[in-house]
């Protein structure tokens, strides 16, 4: 399938997701997530009129997008890939979300160079929901008080949280514990989902969904989607 019958056929699987459970299909963000994908494979689905992209890599989206961002000033930028503090600085500058905050030294980089580059970015706090060791995230029973030092220490406004489930487990269960640990702390925003169990995470809540081989086709397999390395 061409990406632009791709996308759409994404979108109405939201729609229909979402109406199933009772929710307005426009309460469900899509993050078309082109890592890996150059320039020629995103441009027929901007022409689709798609605006909103995820990148997991801050060096990758360098490449990509700054000329992209010219020709379309209502591209909305989505980091959702582990962010070292080196490169916090560039990231401020070119994203307009962040998903994967998930330490002090971040979230502090990231309030400094918000306030030194007069940007508002949106922020989620990733939590591994599995406690897998190899996955990044804050383990659930730090996310209260991570989320707490955020906003009373660094004055962050958070957006949500963000989770990647184990790959062998049932997804369910871990949106249902990102969406617990969301209302724990006062946090509207559920980034959760991709091309194998979206529409599960829109029966839980999801409000961010980020979907990238189901609209640009699978990937090369080498690739380590989900540290970013
Ligand atoms: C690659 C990636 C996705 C998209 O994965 P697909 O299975 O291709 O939809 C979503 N979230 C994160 C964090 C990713 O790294």
């Amino acid at each position: 399938m061409r990406a632009k019958e791709s996308i759409e056929v994404v979108v109405s699987r939201i729609a229909e997701a979402a109406r199933a459970v009772g929710r307005a299909p426009d309460s469900i963000r899509l993050i078309a997530v082109s890592k890996t994908f150059g320039v020629d494979a995103i441009r027929p689905v901007l022409s689709a009129g798609h605006r909103t992209f995820g990148e997991n890599r801050v060096q990758e989206a360098q490449s990509k997008w700054p000329d992209l961002r010219q020709e379309f000033p209502d591209l909305e930028l989505h980091l959702i890939g582990p962010l070292q503090s080196n490169k916090t600085r560039d990231a401020v500058r070119l994203f307009d979300v962040i998903h994967t905050i998930d330490r002090v030294k971040i979230a502090r980089a990231i309030a400094n160079e918000m306030h030194s580059a007069a940007r508002h970015l949106q922020l989620f706090v990733q939590v591994n929901t599995g406690e897998e060791p190899q996955k990044a995230g804050l383990s659930p029973t730090d996310v209260k008080e991570f989320v707490t030092m955020c906003r009373d220490d660094l004055k962050l406004d958070l957006t949500g949280l963000m989770c990647i489930p184990p790959i062998d487990e049932e997804p369910a269960v871990h949106f249902a514990l990102l969406g617990q640990l969301a209302e724990a702390t006062g946090l509207k925003g559920l980034s959760m989902g991709m091309s194998a169990d979206f529409e599960t995470a829109i029966e839980f809540g999801a409000t961010h969904v980020r979907v990238g081989s189901a609209i640009f086709g699978a990937r090369p397999a080498a690739k380590t989607d989900l540290r970013g390395a």
